[in-house]
């Protein structure tokens, strides 16, 4: 049994102060043995943080477009114009979907779609025409205006990459906004990596993003992507980047950690994928990096042992639908909300339902604009939280 001393346990790790990055990479190497150790510290961190509740946001999942101009090794979401079950969604199907997720009790409306298709495709700009719109962020946009103003669901768009005046824009239609850093790797963006072909997942650009939405106080998810290639030193660089400018601008309402699962059919289908000690090891570290920020995992990447990720100090399960798949990971059906709170329970946590702002960015997601404070404030109780529905 390994025990503290032997991985050389820095001594910040026991307390809120975030542990260095020397520390870190050290504890990503380290061997088995001093798993347990490292877990329990990430428990002890995330108890000082936010004892006792785990969260999950209950959505409905709109694929808006899978047009997409990259080409990213592991995606098996995008299409080409004319590949079968390419697709851009209506407005009638949007709202029908939503209208779906408000009976079932959803408060999410998550847009997830490909980075501005109609650059590289014709058809797309045909398609956004025929629907009365200049490109493919303005549709989205009036989209998330329109769920905001007919029904009780709270849009959070994922789009790519956003301008300065595109997340402005959309701040005042949506409480959160959000865009994976995936790595701060550019040897990714190399040939044969997993990012060749893929412009828009370029660090620069998307850390750019995620100061600029710092710049402009709006709640924004981003998160890593662990597995696609990176070293365990660039995956704790990628951690420490969402940090630091979380420090500087106070906006970063949660840190996804992402375990890359390899699909058939696409350039990474024989790639390696992190295993469950691996993902455990990297939430304990970015639990210990960030120790006073979310953290969340996503529970159908882990089936069936989604429920020991609790044991790496995450307080969040992200966005489950008990309505529509999981359009990005489609073979990796999310839980049964039963089954996710009883597993949650079964840890010593209560399982609470947020809404896709935390509750301690509400507020300022709520200075965007009127529209989103009177829905904000309509859809959170008195704690924040999703408001609970009558019986
Ligand atoms: S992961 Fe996103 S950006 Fe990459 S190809 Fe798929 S849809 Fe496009």
């Amino acid at each position: 049994m390994g025990t503290i001393s032997e991985v050389a346990w820095p001594a910040e790790a026991s307390g809120a102060q975030p542990i260095s990055r020397q520390a870190a990479c050290r504890l990503l190497r380290a061997n088995h043995e001093t798993l347990p150790a490292l877990l329990a510290a990430a428990q002890a961190a995330r108890a000082k943080f936010k004892p006792g509740v785990v969260t999950y946001s209950r959505k409905v999942f709109l694929p808006l477009t899978n047009l997409c101009r990259d080409h990213c090794g592991y995606c098996t979401f995008r299409r080409d114009p004319g590949e079968p079950g390419a697709h851009t969604m209506t407005p009638d199907e949007v709202m029908e979907v939503v209208r779906a997720g408000e009976r079932m009790g959803c408060t999410e409306a998550l847009f997830s779609l490909g980075d501005k298709p109609e650059l590289l495709f014709p058809q797309m700009r045909d398609t956004l025409r025929h629907l009365g719109y200049k490109s493919t962020l303005h549709y989205l946009e009036a989209m998330c205006e329109k769920v905001l103003r007919e029904s009780s669901l709270l849009p959070h768009p994922n789009p790519g990459l956003m301008s300065a005046e595109w997340l402005h824009r959309l701040s005042r239609v949506a409480p959160s906004v959000g865009l994976m850093l995936e790595t701060t790797s550019a040897r990714l963006l190399a040939r044969g990596a997993a990012h060749d072909n893929a412009p828009d997942k370029d660090p620069v650009k998307r850390l750019r993003v995620i100061e600029d939405a710092g710049r402009q106080k709006i709640p924004f998810t981003t998160g890593i992507l662990i597995g696609i290639g990176e070293t365990l030193e660039e995956r704790v660089d990628a951690l420490i980047a969402i940090r630091d400018l979380h420090e500087e601008y106070g906006h970063v309402q949660e840190v996804i950690v992402q375990n890359f699962r390899a699909k058939s059919g696409t350039p990474m289908a024989h790639w390696p994928e992190p295993d469950h000690v691996d993902m455990l090891r990297t939430l304990a570290v970015a639990r210990l990096l960030m120790p006073m920020m979310n953290i969340q995992a996503p529970p159908n990447l882990s089936n069936p042992d989604y429920a020991d990720l609790l044991d790496g100090g995450i307080n969040d399960w992200g966005g489950v639908s008990p309505l529509t798949p999981d359009f990005i990971n489609p073979e990796k059906p999310w839980p049964h909300l039963e089954q996710l709170q009883r597993h949650t329970e079964a840890k010593g946590f209560e399982l609470r339902q947020r809404l896709p702002v935390y509750p301690e960015f509400a507020e300022q997601a709520a200075a965007h604009s009127d529209l989103l404070a009177e829905r904000l404030n309509a859809a959170a109780g008195a704690d924040g939280y999703a408001r609970k529905r009558a019986a």
